[in-house]
């Protein structure tokens, strides 16, 4: 069985931002990891379609709501090859199998009793797609527009029916990730769950619940099954156990904190009712902000993902968003921080060591040296290396971004600190001294590998380059590549280029 995780199915009412790269950067480098160490994983993301929003929007601008989607839709799959996401799959909830999988999953669910006719009547913001407790219809307090009062006759689905399934998987450890999180969301539910409704009157852009004329699916409903559709290879038939059986539970689910409720209770919910087994795990993450402030096209002050990408490159955002923000915590971008953190740990502590290592190599030993001994597994770059590797698996298992890199990042600035120490440049006049000195180049290298290997999931680009710099064959496994002595002696070195361009900006992102 796969091991299958996902990002939210974006939806198409705008353009990629920057908080759906944020998103997708965490899964993809997770995703990295899981491969790495020999799983098969089936990485989801895609594009959620339907829904009031998207209907107007379209209208708004002279297209049909297909065109529309079509549009946007190829902006994700395009800013995602940019990024070098590195997805499995890609389902947009227009895919008639789709469909098709929706339909026999809301059989299920009527067939168990848990739907019924209702007449729903509140508040509804169309942007979130969602009804509010709100009492008096004020302004939606995301979107700050409007709430729209609706009062019409829908199918329930008998949420209220799964209280305490609801409670008892929700107490599971590691079901609900961060902590934090899981309390949110047991407040809610100690609450009392309600039933709510899952289909709209007159809304003919969503897909036709089967039996009930003239309604078609709430746009939730239908998307969150787009995590099983896409588990669908390209020669299935459209079946739900067919999808199912392709990789379902989920592992992970990773979203954003605002969307909490809809993957940590209402879809295990939905799952339970249809006989089947609830997603394994929903790890929810924070906001971003830009210098302190919320982003919002209002303020105009959001990061175009092309336009920041072009300007700084992949690596450096992967490395800025994921070591700086800590994960499942809200974050704000800051330039300077941005310039700061990628010039000291990639330009200089990472990339100046490679660079001044093989050079030295190069220059004395033709290449790596041959130590006396190998493998020093007592040389203090060895033991600091071990206690990186021994840490490692946790720290991606967990999604601490940031801890895997420090740990990485610590035995490069380790290892600059162990040149500096022993001053080989000096060492190397004294011919008594050749031999030690190729001991200590030796494991600077070795241990500038393993920082290579460590940050392999989450600065693919950059790894991957620094293990060529060091005539390392590219990564395959995990474990045999985290073990000391790697570094074959006495193979040739090339010529060492910069690994990352300092990073320079006039102006603002
Ligand atoms: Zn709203």
């Amino acid at each position: 069985m796969g091991f299958t995780l996902t990002t939210p199915l974006y939806y198409v009412n705008d353009r990629p931002h920057i908080g759906s790269v944020y998103t997708t950067l965490a899964v993809d480098t997770l995703a990295r990891y899981r491969r790495l160490r020999g799983e098969s994983v089936i990485f989801v993301t895609g594009c959620d379609e339907h829904g009031q929003k998207i209907q107007r929007t379209a209208e708004q601008a002279g297209v049909t709501p297909q065109q529309h989607c079509d549009r946007i839709s190829a902006l994700f799959a395009d800013t995602w090859r940019q990024w070098g996401i590195s997805h499995d799959r890609f389902i947009r909830t227009t895919d008639p199998r789709h469909r098709a999988i929706v339909q026999q999953f809301f059989e299920r669910v009527e067939a168990s009793g848990d739907i019924i006719e209702g007449q729903q009547r509140g508040w509804y913001c169309v942007a979130c797609e969602e009804y509010k407790d709100d009492p008096g219809g004020g302004d939606c307090p995301i979107h700050l527009r409007p709430l729209e009062w609706r009062d019409e006759t829908n199918l329930f689905f008998r949420l209220s029916r799964h209280q305490a399934a609801i409670e008892a998987l929700i107490s599971r450890p590691g079901f609900i990730r961060p902590d934090a999180r899981r309390r949110e969301v047991e407040n809610f539910v100690a609450g009392g769950l309600r039933d709510f409704s899952i289909s709209r009157v007159q809304l003919p852009w969503g897909i036709p619940v089967p039996g009930h004329d003239g309604h078609t699916f709430y746009v939730w409903f239908d998307a969150l099954l787009g995590y099983v559709t896409a588990l669908l290879e390209a020669d299935d038939p459209a079946d739900l156990s067919v999808a199912l059986a392709r990789g379902w539970p989920a592992r992970l689910h990773v979203i954003g904190k605002d969307i909490l409720r809809f993957h940590a209770v209402y879809w295990p919910a939905m799952c339970l009712s249809a006989g089947i087994d609830p997603p394994e795990a929903v790890f929810g993450h924070g906001f971003l902000t830009r210098e302190g402030q919320k982003m919002g096209k209002s303020l105009g002050n959001t990061l175009d993902p092309e336009r920041v990408l072009s300007r700084c490159g992949s690596t450096p955002l992967r490395w800025y968003l994921l070591r700086d923000i800590r994960f499942g915590d809200d974050g704000d971008i800051q330039q300077q921080r941005l310039l700061d953190l990628v010039n000291n740990d990639l330009a200089n502590t990472i990339g100046n060591l490679l660079n001044r290592t093989i050079a030295m190599a190069r220059r004395w030993f033709d290449g790596v040296p041959s130590p006396a001994a190998l493998p020093d597994l007592d040389h203090p770059l060895a033991r600091q290396a071990a206690r990186a590797v021994e840490a490692v698996d946790g720290h991606y298992d967990q999604l601490a971004f940031d801890r895997a890199a420090a740990d990485a990042l610590e035995l490069a600035a380790a290892a600059n600190a162990y040149l500096s120490e022993t001053a080989p440049w000096t060492a190397i006049k004294t011919p008594e001294r050749r031999d030690a000195v190729a001991g200590d180049l030796y494991a600077v290298l070795e241990a500038g590998r393993l920082v290579g290997v460590l940050l392999a999931p989450l600065l693919p680009d950059l790894s991957a380059d620094l293990l060529v710099q060091l005539g390392c064959p590219p990564l395959e496994g995990w474990s045999g590549a985290l073990a000391w002595g790697g570094l074959v002696p006495g193979s040739p070195l090339a010529e060492p280029h910069p690994l990352l361009q300092r990073l320079e900006l006039e102006e603002p992102l």
